[in-house]
């Protein structure tokens, strides 16, 4: 287990050292214009916070007794719509497309913006995975008077039947060579973190679909 553990974690640290080591050697050449030297240094800070937050992740999985997470009131839709932003050319660069359903709801929420974007990125990452090349991601939301509810569909063969009853359990993983089975556990300890849930479930004719939900505050928040 912890040998696959250690595979996982260092091909997940590859991706963005690949883009650093890239970005770095381009930005070097001596005809690159200021301006992409300007853009290589955000894609490169924007990558170190990856690897950052990733092995913040893995000590806050590891902790035994976490610190409690840091809720702050913010609106859903500003904080879909910067992750979107980031997430969209990252997903192009593996061949796949993300489309938002419909806006997401402008509702104020106590969000730690910073590990639900962690969610959405595994999330999202699997479904790049589970597609190979050229899929959609599908990002619906809904409402309802309890929670605020996202959903991630995906257009690949769906979850697989031998994984599908322990799938948020830690270092469950199936059918990937270099999966540590984590992404999902920590989704979820994240999710439960902000008194919400998650759950998931395959539709005949689609790909696995992905859902979580977000209580609304008890007192409404002033914007
Ligand atoms: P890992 O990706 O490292 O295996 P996860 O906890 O993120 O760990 O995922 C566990 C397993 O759930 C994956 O190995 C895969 O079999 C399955 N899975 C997750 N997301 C999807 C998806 N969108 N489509 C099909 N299978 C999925």
């Amino acid at each position: 287990v912890l040998g696959r553990f250690a595979r996982g974690v260092v091909h997940d640290l590859k991706n963005p050292l690949n883009i650093i080591g890239l970005t770095a050697e381009l930005a070097g050449q001596p005809d690159a214009t200021p301006q992409f030297r300007a853009q290589a240094q955000e894609r490169i800070g924007h990558q170190v916070e990856r690897i950052s937050s990733l092995v913040s992740e893995i000590l806050y999985f590891t902790q035994n007794d976490p610190e409690k997470i840091v809720l702050a009131p913010m609106s859903y839709a500003e904080f879909i719509g910067k992750l979107i932003a980031e997430l969209k050319p990252e997903a192009e660069m593996r061949g796949a497309s993300i489309e938002l359903a419909g806006p997401p709801p402008p509702t104020m929420l106590l969000l730690n913006p910073k590990r639900l974007a962690r969610v959405l990125f595994n999330l999202i990452h699997n479904a790049t995975d589970a597609m190979g090349d050229g899929g959609k991601i599908f990002l619906r939301f809904g409402q309802t008077p309890r929670e605020v509810v996202t959903e991630i569909e995906d257009t690949g063969p769906g979850i697989a039947p031998e994984i599908l009853d322990r799938l948020f359990q830690a270092f469950a993983t199936h059918g990937k060579e270099h999966g540590t089975g984590l992404g999902l556990s920590i989704c979820k300890k994240i999710i439960e973190d902000h008194g919400g849930r998650i759950w998931a479930r395959n539709e005949p004719g689609h790909g696995a679909i992905f859902s979580f939900a977000i209580p609304l505050p008890k007192k409404p928040l002033i914007c």
